[in-house]
């Protein structure tokens, strides 16, 4: 007999490990914050201080959102259907400008919320304000990978530039020894970085051995501009600058051709795709199958909730799917497998933390979600990857666990106080509306 701090049985188990495996009348037992077994049910084996039952669900890695702006929560629904500058300069950049540290604890917190009772157990942000979301990540018990937004201008938070650097700096030396939260240096996009403040930003990414993480490609415009000042195409620009690598995280990539998707591949570059937000923005359709055929590791994200508007990575994989699918006039292009991939271990590869999480393996930390298949949408069963993509949604899951710490048990949070999360932001919101009519003027 064993001893375990955690036993979870009477479960399908995704693995979504290399030989993606799948174990009917499964159970799994974490001891401390670690897997220590994964296999056929045999309750006698192995005696745990907490159990839980899957009721015959699906037992598999929690879901990774590889790019989002958590505090954004706060925005949701406040400006939608209108042209992109509009949406930015009239509602979010003058909103934005506006808000303090506790605005940003509050709206994340939401977001984390969110995030646990729809199966994400990562998250990878950039915000301004990042120490309040680093604190209100590992408050709620998420994993996370956090950094400070950099661009030219003053920053609601940091104001100078060179104070940006230094804060980044400081959220390095702060958080580098904890188990949640890893931190990240966020230059925010080539049309808002200069060549200098890019170089600077590679070079501490690469001095601190952290991930570099820029929004690249998400329009045509944005092309075209890099394209005028520089006279080559963005992924050229960023090769030039020397910061192609296997640290360079790039969100969006809409709008990247053939040569370009080459250089990322043999650059190791990974990619981060959000087509919820590309679609409510029309930004465009990101080339995901030809990225991944070139073995390009791609993930999801759902980008901030003020362009999609919720954090529910259920729904981004079945839009995922969908959109490709309808883009090739191909229902073979993108299966359900490859989805729940770039959701899971994919995700954890482009964040650099797949051997930690991202799979359900022997040694790696439990990270992991219970999806309850006993309702009407979900049954009968014949492939549990296409229940997860294309007929599930976040409400559907019951028991969270991130890091070997229960954070929903049947849909409770143990972690947050959703009431006074959702009073609070309910506050919020009054100052976002007063914000909105002063930037008016
Ligand atoms: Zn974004």
């Amino acid at each position: 007999m064993t001893n375990a701090d955690i036993l979870i049985h009477n479960g399908t188990i995704l693995t979504m490990g290399s030989q993606n495996k799948i174990i009917s009348e499964g159970m799994l037992a974490i001891s401390g914050n670690t897997i220590c077994y994964i296999g056929k049910n045999e309750k006698g084996s192995i005696r745990a201080k907490r159990e839980l039952d899957a009721q015959g669900g699906l037992i598999l890695p929690g879901l990774i959102n590889g790019h989002t702006h958590a505090a954004m929560s706060l925005f949701r629904g406040l400006a939608d259907d209108l042209p992109l500058m509009e949406w930015l300069n009239n509602y979010i950049f003058p909103v934005e400008g506006k808000m303090d540290a506790d605005f940003v604890r509050i709206g994340t917190l939401l977001a984390c919320a969110e995030m646990i009772l729809s199966g994400t157990t990562t998250f990878c942000d950039m915000y301004l304000f990042e120490e309040e979301v680093a604190r209100a990540a590992k408050e709620a018990g998420m994993r996370s990978v956090v950094g400070e937004v950099i661009y030219d201008f003053p920053s609601p938070n940091y104001g100078i530039l060179e104070e940006g650097f230094i804060y980044t700096e400081g959220l390095i030396e702060r958080w580098k020894k904890d188990p949640l939260v890893n931190i990240a240096v966020e230059p925010h996009a080539l049309f808002t970085c200069g060549e200098e403040l890019l170089i600077r930003a590679n070079d501490l990414a690469l001095k601190k051995g952290v991930p570099l993480i820029i929004h690249v490609s998400e329009t045509k415009e944005e092309v075209k501009q890099i394209k005028e000042k520089f006279g080559k195409r963005p992924v050229q620009h960023l090769k030039d600058l020397g910061l192609l690598g296997s640290h360079l995280i790039l969100d969006h990539c809409v709008h990247i051709n053939k040569s370009e998707m080459e250089l990322l591949a043999e650059s190791n570059v990974c990619v981060v795709h959000n087509p919820e937000s590309n679609m409510k923005l029309a930004a465009g359709i990101a080339p995901v199958p030809e990225m991944i055929a070139k073995g390009i590791t791609v993930g999801l994200g759902t980008d901030g909730c003020a362009s999609n508007n919720n954090l529910d990575l259920f729904g981004e994989m079945g839009m995922a799917a969908k959109l490709h699918k309808v883009n090739k006039l191909d229902p073979t292009v993108m299966n359900a497998q490859t989805l729940m991939k770039m959701a899971t271990i994919d995700g954890a590869k482009v964040l650099g933390l797949e051997k930690i999480t991202g799979s359900l393996e022997v040694g790696k930390r439990a990270d992991l979600i219970v999806v309850d298949t006993n309702q009407p949408h979900l049954v009968p069963m014949y492939n549990p990857y296409s229940h997860l993509v294309y007929a599930a949604s976040g409400h559907d899951v019951k028991h969270s666990i991130i890091d070997g710490t229960i954070v929903m048990e049947d849909r409770e949070l143990l972690t947050l106080d959703v009431e006074d999360i959702i009073e609070r932001s309910k506050e919020k919101s009054k100052k976002v509306k007063e914000w909105v009519i002063m930037g008016r003027g």
